[in-house]
C-alpha cells in the first residue's frame, strides 16, 4: 500500500500549493511534516516553518514529534504574522494549525498565489469529534490533503480519534501520551458509552448520600 505519492520529489520546482497533513495524535503528522520539510531542505529550498506560541510542549523554537526528530520553527502569535515572516522563502510549513485562528486560510491561500509551497499538520478533530480549526477550511482549499492514522489501542484497526482518557473539559489540553489514547470509531462508541454509564450510577450514588 503506498500512503504518500512521491509528487514531491520534484522539490526545485517552484510552484504555490497548499498541502494538508492531517490526522488523530500519535498519527505521525509531524512526522510527515518534518519528512517533507527536510526534502526540501536537501534540494537547497529556503524552508520556514512556524507553530502557534500556545504550543510550548517540549521547546519553545522547535517543531518537536514524538520521536524527537525535530526541526527549528517560529512560533507565532496571530496566522497574519505568518506573512510577515514569509518574504524569499520557497516552503512553509506549519506545525499544529489546528490552534490558529481561522484567517490562516487566506494566509496559506496568499502564500501559495505568491508561489510559495505551503505544507500544513494538524489535528482534524478534539476529542469529542467536532473538526478542529481552521483546519477543515483548509482541507477545502488545498491542493492535497492526506489524512494520517494512528492505530488504535484496543483492537489494532486504524484509528480515528484521540479519546481523551481524564475526565475534563477544556477543549485544549497539552501533554498528550497520558491523557489521551487513538481508537477507532467502535471502539470510541464503547468507551463513550461505558463512561455515560459510569457517570450515571456516579450521580445516583451521589443522589442516594443526599
Ligand atoms: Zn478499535
Amino acid at each position: 500500500m503506498v500512503l504518500f505519492s512521491e509528487d514531491h520529489t520534484r522539490e526545485t520546482f517552484r510552484r504555490g500549493r497548499v498541502e494538508v497533513i492531517c490526522g488523530s495524535m500519535f498519527s505521525g503528522k509531524t512526522e510527515e511534516l518534518i519528512r517533507r520539510l527536510k526534502r526540501a531542505t536537501f534540494a537547497k529550498q529556503h524552508v520556514e516553518i512556524f507553530k502557534p506560541a500556545i504550543d510550548t510542549r517540549y521547546s519553545e523554537a522547535e517543531v518537536v514529534s514524538h520521536d524527537n526528530n525535530s526541526i527549528k520553527s517560529t512560533p507565532v502569535d496571530a496566522s497574519a504574522s505568518i506573512l510577515l515572516f514569509s518574504s524569499e522563502i520557497d516552503v512553509v510549513g506549519i506545525d499544529e494549525a489546528q490552534f490558529f485562528d481561522e484567517g490562516l486560510v487566506e494566509v496559506c491561500n496568499e502564500l501559495a498565489n505568491r508561489g510559495v509551497r505551503v505544507i500544513i499538520a494538524g489535528l482534524d478533530m478534539d476529542y469529542k469529534g467536532i473538526p478542529f480549526g481552521p483546519i477543515p477550511a483548509l482541507c477545502a482549499i488545498a491542493d492535497e490533503v492526506t489524512k494520517v492514522h494512528a492505530i488504535c489501542v484496543k483492537c489494532g484497526d486504524l484509528a480515528y480519534i484521540s479519546h481523551r482518557t481524564v475526565a475534563n473539559n477544556k477543549r485544549v489540553l497539552l501533554g498528550e501520551k497520558e491523557e489521551y489514547e487513538p481508537l477507532c470509531r467502535n471502539c470510541y462508541q464503547k468507551a463513550i458509552k461505558g463512561e455515560r454509564k459510569h457517570n450515571l450510577s456516579e450521580n445516583q450514588t451521589n443522589a442516594e448520600l443526599k
